[in-house]
C-alpha cells in the first residue's frame, strides 16, 4: 500500500515512465506512406491529346513532370519522420519514370485482378495522393473523370465518389488513414468533402464552368481543358511543405484522415453513352468489405 501522500510522486514516476517508453516507441516505428499517383492533376500536364497518352507529344516531360511532384511529397514526408515510401503508378498507360524517382521508394505497377486496391495493403502507416483529378461530372475541374470519360457517374451507398474516394475507401478498409493529396482546385475540395482536415495542395485549377452532364464519352474527354497552372517547380515546393504538414499533423493527431465506413456498401456506376451504345448502368453490393465490392463484376444495362 502507498500512503497518501506518496502516491502524487509514484503517479508522477509511472506517467514520466510511459511518456518516455512511448516517445521511444514513436522513435523506432516505421512510418510507412502508400502514395497513389495520377497524371492528370499533375502542374504543367495540360491536357489530355497531348500529354496523357504513349503517343503524346509531352508525354516523357508529363511523366516527368509527376515524377518529381512524387519526389517532392516524398522529401517532404521524409522530413516529418516517414522511412518508407510505396509509389503506385496508377496512371493508365503508367506516368511514373523510374529512373527519376526518389531512390527511397518502391514502385509498384501491374493491377492483375482484382485490381484493387492497388497494392495497398494493411500494416502501411498513412495513404497520400500525388497528380489526382476530380471526379466526372466536377465543375472547374482540370480532366475531371472517374477511370475513364466513358464513365458518367459511381456512388457508393447514394454518394458519388471518383477515384480518390475509391483508394480512400480501400485505405479505409485496411485501416490506413488518408492524409494528404495533390492535384487541382476541384480534386483538393473533393478530397476535404470525403476527408475533413485532410491536408491538400492544390497545383492549378480548372476553368470550364457546368458539369457536362449532356456530354457522350467523346465529348466529355474534350470538355474540361481549360486550366490555370502553378509552374511545376513552384508546385514542387509548395507539395514538400504540404506533405511534411500532413504528417506532422498526422503524427500529432490519430483522427486525422481517418474516413469511417458503413457497410453493408452498394456501388452504382452510370456510364455515358458512347458511339453505338446508349446511357447504361451497373450495380453490385457487399455486406462488408469495401475492396471486395470494388473488385466485384458489374453487369451494365441500358437506362430507361
Ligand atoms: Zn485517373
Amino acid at each position: 500500500m502507498f500512503s497518501s501522500h506518496k502516491l502524487p510522486m509514484f503517479l508522477l514516476a509511472l506517467l514520466t515512465a510511459c511518456c518516455l517508453s512511448s516517445m521511444a516507441a514513436e522513435v523506432n516505428r516505421t512510418i510507412s506512406v502508400y502514395i497513389m499517383t495520377d497524371m492528370e492533376g499533375v502542374a504543367g500536364v495540360l491536357d489530355f491529346e497531348q500529354w496523357t497518352s504513349p503517343e503524346s507529344r509531352y508525354y516523357d516531360l508529363g511523366k516527368e513532370f509527376l515524377t518529381l511532384e512524387v519526389n517532392a511529397a516524398i522529401e517532404g514526408f521524409a522530413r516529418a519522420g516517414a522511412t518508407e515510401f510505396l509509389v503506385a503508378d496508377g496512371h493508365g498507360h503508367g506516368a511514373v519514370n523510374p529512373k527519376l524517382l526518389d531512390a527511397r521508394a518502391q514502385l509498384a505497377r501491374n493491377w492483375a485482378p482484382p485490381p484493387y486496391p492497388f497494392s495497398m495493403e494493411r500494416g502501411m502507416t498513412f495513404c497520400a495522393y500525388v497528380g489526382q483529378h476530380a471526379m466526372s461530372r466536377t465543375e472547374f475541374a482540370h480532366l475531371a473523370h472517374t477511370g475513364n470519360c466513358g464513365v458518367f457517374e459511381t456512388t457508393i451507398n447514394g454518394r458519388p465518389v471518383g477515384e480518390f474516394g475509391e483508394g480512400t475507401l480501400c485505405a479505409a478498409q485496411l485501416g490506413i488513414r488518408t492524409i494528404f493529396a495533390s492535384g487541382d482546385l476541384a480534386l483538393t475540395k473533393e478530397a476535404q468533402a470525403l476527408v475533413p482536415g485532410i491536408e491538400t495542395v492544390a497545383v492549378k485549377r480548372g476553368t470550364t464552368p457546368g458539369r457536362g452532364d449532356e456530354c457522350d464519352k467523346e465529348k466529355y474527354a474534350k470538355r474540361n481543358l481549360g486550366a490555370i497552372h502553378f509552374q511545376p517547380e513552384r508546385a514542387r515546393q509548395m507539395i514538400l511543405a504540404g506533405a511534411e504538414k500532413a504528417l506532422r499533423r498526422a503524427l500529432a493527431d490519430p483522427s486525422m484522415g481517418a474516413v469511417p465506413l458503413k457497410p453493408p456498401f452498394e456501388r452504382v456506376t452510370i456510364l455515358r453513352p458512347q458511339k453505338e451504345l446508349p446511357k447504361r448502368i451497373g450495380r453490385s453490393s457487399h455486406p462488408d468489405n469495401f475492396i471486395s465490392l470494388m473488385n466485384a463484376p458489374m453487369k451494365y444495362e441500358t437506362m430507361k
